[in-house]
């Protein structure tokens, strides 16, 4: 990551465009299988799974991302709720990134709210056809396959869907001016009358559920990536404070900077015990949503503080995307939103807690009473 991506990120971070040719540099080490085991996948465990995506996160956050979706999110939803033909077929080639994938579940008018969504799959012969649109979908514009989670218009459950590339009726159309993680590609994608053939439904996929298993996982690793980039930005701010002088001393010397830099190193060694602790409750089967939430909640919010230091310590050179503290700064963004905004982690947390959920609003609950 520092010898190969490190010198080239910042100008395809500039212009939002997909790093292709670092592509086989990222699959040479050899991450994106993740956790799955066989079918060309690695087999890490979860721990050194999580520690990779925030060593990768560290130098750069899309890449982080980009690695993600499938070792997270693509790769896992058709290990854990694929058939066998599905494995053999699919999940070799995205391991390697020969193949590029996406998860695509958020819709324009259902984001926090996914589990209401309203693309439709209804059954025809030989397959289904899938109607609806998903928004903000993570490398949709270039993906070849895409997971498309809809409702099944005779029993209204959730169900998973392997869509190809140039399909008839799919368009992915790129979201523009993102202020973070500007390399990977988020696309508005439109599904009109778009056949999918039985053997590509994933058979896991039945209910909310379902997907929750696959983000049991996701949500660990997504919280790994803000210690990622809090290491990242940690280590600029270090070097750059001992070599930078004003008042005739290194900015180093000055109390006030110091306080800075270990109030950072604090807050990152907590987040570091914090997901450390994520990955030993979900080896050992103990790991419960409500853990998983408050970890990728917390993280995202400390690394918040942490990188707004960051930018701090820097003074003017903070707000360029050359110094990487710039561009972790926005990288942060969308992390602090997506896998579940700080709030809805929050809550989920919250329902366990106290065993009262708080996500609708008062006069809804009650009207439905
Ligand atoms: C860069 C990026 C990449 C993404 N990649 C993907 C992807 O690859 N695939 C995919 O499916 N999705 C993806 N997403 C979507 C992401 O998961 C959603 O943006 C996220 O779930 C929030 O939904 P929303 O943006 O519609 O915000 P909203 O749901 O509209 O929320 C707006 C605000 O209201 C708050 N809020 C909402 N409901 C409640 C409540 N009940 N109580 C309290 N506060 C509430 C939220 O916390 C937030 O602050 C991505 C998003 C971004 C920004």
């Amino acid at each position: 990551m520092e010898k190969e991506i490190a010198p080239i990120m910042t100008e395809h971070w500039e212009k939002a465009e997909f790093p292709f040719h670092a592509i086989p540099k990222l699959a040479t080490l050899g991450l994106a299988g993740g956790t799955t085991k066989g079918y060309g996948c690695p087999g890490l465990s979860l721990t050194a799974s999580a520690i990779s995506a925030a060593e990768v996160a560290r130098v750069d956050a899309s890449c982080s991302a980009i690695i993600l979706m499938h070792a997270a999110l693509v790769i896992p939803a058709i290990d854990l709720c694929g058939s066998e033909a599905q494995k053999q077929k699919y999940l070799p080639s995205l391991a390697q990134f020969k193949t590029i994938g996406c998860w695509a579940l958020t819709e324009p008018d259902y984001g926090s709210d996914a589990s209401s969504l309203r693309t439709a799959a209804t059954k025809v012969p030989g397959g289904w056809h899938l109607d609806g649109q998903k928004r903000w979908i993570g490398n949709s514009t270039i993906a070849d396959m895409l997971i498309i989670l809809a409702r099944n218009a005779d029993t209204n459950q959730l169900n998973g869907f392997i869509v190809k590339k140039g399909a008839p009726g799919l368009k992915a159309t790129k979201i523009e001016n993102k202020i973070g993680l500007r390399m990977v590609q988020n696309g508005d994608v439109v599904l009109n009358k778009v056949f999918v053939p039985d053997e590509d439904r994933l058979p896991g996929i039945n209910s909310f559920q379902d997907i929750n298993k696959v983000f049991a996982m996701s949500r660990i690793m997504v919280a790994w990536q803000p210690i990622g980039i809090s290491m990242g930005v940690f280590d600029m701010c270090h070097r750059y404070l001992k070599e930078r002088k004003q008042f005739g001393a290194p900015l180093a010397a000055f109390q006030l900077n110091q306080e800075k830099l270990v109030r950072m190193l604090g807050d990152i060694q907590a987040m570091v015990l914090v997901g450390w602790r994520l990955c030993k409750l979900y080896e050992s089967g103990k790991m419960t949503s409500g853990h998983s939430s408050l970890g990728k909640a917390w993280t995202s919010k400390k690394a918040r503080e942490i990188v707004s230091l960051g930018r701090e310590l820097l003074g003017g050179n903070g707000i360029l995307a050359d110094f990487l503290v710039a561009k972790a700064f926005c990288d942060l963004e969308p992390i602090f939103t997506y896998e579940g905004t700080y709030d809805i982690n929050s809550l989920v947390t919250g329902r366990e807690i106290t065993g009262v959920a708080s996500f609708k609003p008062a006069m809804l609950v009650k009207s439905r009473l």
